[in-house]
């Protein structure tokens, strides 16, 4: 039992103060656990990310009700670089990694958090552990490399502040079949380290085959959520998001 590591409560958003895109939206992460959020185009999944992290003004959103909380502490109105701090990070969709910097420097900069030359070795060490392929490329341009190892570079530099919770919008998009494999693979070893993960995907297939729990998301309200092996049984969610029927 017990409150979930991440827990939305009825949250609302709107954009420029008149667009309403959330309209209600509640979610759990518990500790540890992989959980989907899916949804179509414009669903409002990515606004559900912004929400939690804090970057809604940025886009001229903001949360008009409800509550975001984070090991039971309220985050709503906290700046993102403190949310980062008390253990949640974020990849952006897109990959937005520096594409002028190394693969080092973009690892580098996700370290932002560690306050010893040594717990930033030691972020480094781990990331390469847990991509090798990256170690070889440290030095080069991270403009250059493929679309997966640029997913790559961008989750590994979320990963340098040790977050016990990390929130992936649409890590497949634009992959080929065998990268998003290597990115579901990847996504496994980050739950198996221990840190939990809000997986927000259009490719629902991957999504519930490595989740335990799942939300679906249509217009800004959640209409269904339960473990990812009923979601994927579910007709409606087979016909609408597995391409079955
Ligand atoms: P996608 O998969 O296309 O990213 P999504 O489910 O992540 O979709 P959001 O990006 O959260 O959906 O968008 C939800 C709705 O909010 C959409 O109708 C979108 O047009 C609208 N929206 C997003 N950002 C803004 C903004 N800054 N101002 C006004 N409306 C916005």
């Amino acid at each position: 039992g017990g409150a979930a590591l991440l827990s939305l409560r009825n949250v609302e958003v709107v954009y420029s103060d008149v667009v309403l895109v959330l309209r209600g939206v509640s979610l759990d992460v518990p500790a540890g656990q992989i959980v989907a959020l899916l949804g179509a185009n414009g669903a409002g999944k990515t606004t559900v990310l912004r929400a939690i992290t804090g970057l809604l003004p940025l886009h001229r959103g903001r949360v008009t009700k409800g509550s975001i909380t984070l090991d039971g502490t309220a985050i709503d109105d906290a700046p993102a670089p403190s949310i980062v701090r008390r253990g949640l990070a974020q990849v952006m969709e897109g990959r937005r990694i520096f594409a002028d910097l190394t693969v080092e420097e973009n690892l580098r900069a996700g370290g932002f958090t560690c306050r010893t030359r040594a717990a930033l070795a030691e972020g480094l060490e781990r990331a390469y552990a847990l991509f090798p392929a990256l170690k070889d490329r440290r030095s080069q341009m991270a403009g250059y490399l493929s679309g997966g190892e640029q997913q790559m570079v961008a989750i590994g530099r979320a990963l340098m502040s040790q977050p016990r919770i990390l929130l992936l919008d649409e890590p497949s998009l634009g992959l080929a079949p065998k990268i998003v494999g290597e990115i579901r693979d990847l996504i496994v070893k980050i739950h198996e380290s221990g840190t939990a993960v809000l997986l927000v995907e259009q490719n629902a297939a991957m999504a519930l085959g490595i989740a335990h729990a799942g939300y679906i998301l249509e217009h800004g309200k959640v209409v269904r959520d339960g473990s990812a092996a009923e979601l994927a049984k579910d007709k409606d969610v087979q016909e609408f998001y597995l391409g079955g029927g």
